[in-house]
């Protein structure tokens, strides 16, 4: 197999460093030649995973950073470069794939730009589509790649859909684990704090995606993500909570077959076949036991104690900007809800009151109309928390 030059954004987070371990089991250096590396603040660790895995570039988001970065890359031969100018030099070179693994809008224009150039995508960074699906869609639509989803549930969904069955098509059922507040009551949800909120019961993740499992916001976006990715219709975008995560999820089909992919609970067996897609990847990874799981359970989703995934449809269903509206907003209460300016059930609370605030804004005609309502729902949002 000839080695695939990829570029992975975002390579110090959890995604990024699971997506380098996966490229060392899948081969190393003779399946893959890495083109380039970003990062943000920790430098010293970007420049290490730069040096080790031999890419050509490594890219500071974070200007002010970019002396620190040239002097921890010196002597090696690799090309430093900092902020957006960086980033997009990132995304014109000459890759085969681009993992969009930044946490945030951050990542949105960075992965435009690969898109457009015609690289495949392995789409972590699922605020892409929840603020910018349409864009997205016609970008990868243009460039002639594919987007093959690393989000678990869409994952599991890309794995069993049909597509040549497409008018067969009913449903896609995602998977949430609910949290480590499954059970919780409302009172109690009222009074938790973020360190509570960051512990998840199956899954190691960043910080901020830990804590928008507890809410179930993670599940919102990605009802929102599920809906540009597959083209579907909001009502056929459907939720149930399944404690144990190990269906990913399903789709339904007309004939009243469920399709689901299966297994632990670990990204990398997700990272590994959009990296290897359309072949599946021999992984050491943990195998399902299945007379040790004994069994799985299912619940439905409550949405008068996650009312995220009520915001979801609303979202949905008033399409345009909503959803850039609905993830910057929320963003601006994580930040706060982490730092213990605003409690947890006023996540959503804010988020509702910015949505219905801006729903008025028409469709996007270009990245800079998101940013835009992502920085007015910010703005907005920033209004409502404590100072
Ligand atoms: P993380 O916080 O562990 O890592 C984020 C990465 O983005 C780091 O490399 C960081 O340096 C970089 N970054 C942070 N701020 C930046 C900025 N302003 N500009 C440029 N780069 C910046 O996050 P993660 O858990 O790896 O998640 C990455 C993305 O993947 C998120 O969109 C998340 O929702 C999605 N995702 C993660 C998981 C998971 O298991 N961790 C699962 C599904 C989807
Ligand atoms: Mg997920």
């Amino acid at each position: 197999m000839s080695t695939r030059r990829i570029a992975i954004f975002g390579a110090t987070g959890s995604i990024g460093l699971n997506t380098l371990d996966v490229i060392e089991q899948l081969g190393g250096r003779d399946s893959f030649e890495l083109t380039a590396v970003t990062g943000n603040a920790n430098v010293e660790a970007l420049a290490k995973k730069a040096i080790d895995h031999g890419a050509r570039m490594a890219v500071t988001a974070d200007e002010t950073r970019y002396k620190a970065l040239k002097e921890a890359l010196s002597g090696s031969g690799i090309t430093p470069a900092a902020g957006t100018s960086g980033l997009s030099e990132a995304a014109r070179m000459d890759n085969d794939m681009v993992m969009a693994a930044i946490v945030g809008t951050a990542g949105l224009k960075p992965t435009l730009e690969a898109a457009k150039a015609g690289a495949d995508i392995a789409l972590a960074n699922k605020e892409c589509l929840v603020s910018a699906g349409p864009l997205f869609m016609e970008a990868i639509a243009a460039g002639g790649g594919t987007m093959v989803p690393v989000d678990s549930e869409h994952s599991a969904v890309f794995q069993v859909f049909e597509e040549n069955q497409r008018r067969a098509l009913e449903r896609v059922i995602i998977t949430a684990s609910g949290g480590p507040f499954r059970t919780r009551s409302l009172e109690e949800m009222r009074h938790v704090d973020a360190a509570t909120a960051r512990a998840h019961p199956n899954w190691s993740m960043g910080l901020k995606i830990s804590i928008d499992s507890a809410s179930m916001f993670n599940k919102a976006l990605e009802m929102i993500e599920a809906m540009h990715l597959f083209a579907l219709k909001p009502e056929q975008v459907e939720v149930i909570v399944h404690p144990q995560s190990i269906i990913h999820s399903m789709v339904g089909y007309a004939d009243g077959s469920v399709l689901a992919q299966l297994g632990a609970p670990d990204m990398r067996t997700a990272i590994g076949y959009a990296l290897s897609y359309p072949n599946r990847p021999a992984l050491s990874v943990e195998r399902l036991d299945f007379a040790r799981l004994a069994r799985l359970d299912f619940e439905a989703p409550d949405e008068i104690r996650f009312p995220a995934l009520r915001l979801a449809r609303v979202a949905m269903a008033r399409g345009g900007l909503q959803g850039a509206v609905l993830n910057g907003a929320k963003e601006v209460a994580l930040e706060a809800f982490i730092e213990g300016r605003c409690g947890f059930l006023e996540m959503a609370e804010i988020t509702e009151a910015v949505m219905d605030s801006l729903s008025h804004l028409p469709a996007a005609v270009d990245i800079d109309d998101i940013y835009a309502a992502d920085a007015e729902a910010r703005l907005r949002a920033a209004g409502l928390v404590r100072a």
